[in-house]
């Protein structure tokens, strides 16, 4: 978890401007606050990153993907089309903006494909929320083309590819804003956090007012302030963005040593009968927080996840039994358990308890993934291809089940 091995003095030093002036709210208190502006200063980092033009932080990855979608325009009634492998946060926004989430297949970029977003589309359709996991990033050329061709929004959850690109052009700049998580276990932390991106200047204006109670932040009288929209308060404070600060301005570095140790793992494991890895449709713009591995099914990836477990070798998630990445465990959401009735309950949606999602079922199947460290020796990295390797052989010289 790379943004976390790194803390140190620059992380303390970002925190300890914040408390000498003790001004923790990110916007007026021009002179008490001595020129430290730390979440206008996180904006420009990863505005630097990314090259987006506009960049906004709030209180969390979560905030920041329901922010982006309302800002895009998005909301009551508005089908948005979404995989069935994310984090749940992606879904739980598309409910709580009053939107209704309808379910779609990916393929082995772990991502939507073109094909599935076009088989999900209904009249009702009004955007596409794509989520781009486990450090890569989707084929864009091919999503971009079907979400023209039908006149969608595009939206992109890049929770867990901040820093990843595909040709050139960084996962969230593809569509009308995209939204990174720095929650702690992100290739940067902010302890907790959330920045939107957008190239378009009247979106980002729409998530500036709509994540502080529709403020216009105009002038230094907050109390005086214009409304242009309602809102509500998805704020980060300085003290999450001072740490922000110092751990975006670490991801080159981060990526580039994620970069060379995930091509250690992929040289041992690519020599390993049975083992394929997940497709990256720029494989120049992966981030390499994960190595994606894949096993020629769903019961061989099991055997390799008990010989691992055997083994003590940790590291691993193994998507396809986790309770907030797949589908299969969202009980809740099978059975629509809310504490109060969403928008979504008051019209025809998908049957959650039984979608059809073969394609889906059979990728996040196969799929173990690795989180890669920055700080492994390559010492390190070998021992672990090694014992992954031996798990693999383990598991596939075991008789098929039948
Ligand atoms: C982490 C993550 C989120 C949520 O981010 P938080 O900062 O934890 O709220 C949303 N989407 C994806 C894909 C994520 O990985």
């Amino acid at each position: 978890m790379p943004g976390t091995e790194l803390f140190g003095s620059e992380e303390r030093k970002e925190i300890n401007d914040v408390m000498e002036t003790g001004i923790l709210f990110r916007f007026n208190h021009d002179q008490q606050r001595n020129g430290i502006w730390k979440a206008k200063e996180f904006e420009a980092e990863v505005r630097k990153v990314t090259g987006a033009k506009f960049s906004h932080a709030v209180s969390s990855g979560s905030t920041a993907i329901a922010t982006a979608m309302a800002a895009a325009g998005i909301g009551a009634g508005d089908e948005v089309i979404v995989p069935p492998f994310t984090y749940i946060a992606t879904i739980e926004a598309v409910f709580f903006i009053g939107a209704t989430p309808v379910f779609a297949e990916i393929d082995e970029t772990l991502d939507l494909s073109a094909e599935g977003i076009k088989a999900a589309i209904t009249p009702k359709t009004k955007a596409v929320c794509l989520v781009h996991m486990c450090g890569g990033m989707a084929d864009m050329d091919s999503i971009v083309k079907v979400v023209k061709e039908h006149n969608l929004i595009l939206v992109e959850d890049a929770g867990q590819a901040f820093a990843a690109s595909y040709k050139g052009t960084s996962t969230g700049l593809f569509g009308a804003a995209g939204a990174y998580s720095f929650d702690f276990f992100k290739i940067a932390t902010a302890g907790e956090g959330g920045v939107i991106v957008t190239n378009d200047e009247q979106v980002y204006k729409y998530a500036d007012s709509y994540s502080d109670h529709g403020h216009d932040h105009v002038g230094n009288n907050r109390g005086m302030e214009q409304h242009p929209i309602m809102g509500f308060n998805y704020r980060i404070s300085e003290l999450h963005a001072a740490i922000g600060v110092a751990q975006t301005r670490k991801v080159p570095a981060i990526r580039e040593a994620n970069r060379k140790n995930k091509a250690i793992l992929t040289e041992v494991l690519s020599q390993v009968e049975g083992v394929s890895f997940s497709t990256l449709p720029d494989p120049a713009g992966d981030s390499a927080t994960f190595l994606n591995m894949f096993l020629p099914d769903t019961t061989t990836a099991k055997r390799v996840v008990d010989e691992l477990n055997k083994n003590s070798v940790g590291g691993f998630n193994y998507w396809y039994t986790n309770m907030y990445h797949f589908i299969n465990q969202w009980d809740h959401i099978h059975q629509m358990r809310t504490v109060s009735k969403l928008t979504a309950q008051l019209g025809e949606h998908q049957d959650y308890g039984n979608l059809h999602l073969p394609k889906s079922q059979e990728v996040v199947g196969r799929l173990i993934s690795f989180g890669i460290r920055c700080t492994w020796t390559e010492d390190e990295v070998r021992t672990l291809a090694n014992n992954i390797a031996k798990a693999v052989k383990a598991a596939v010289g075991e008789p098929a089940l039948s």
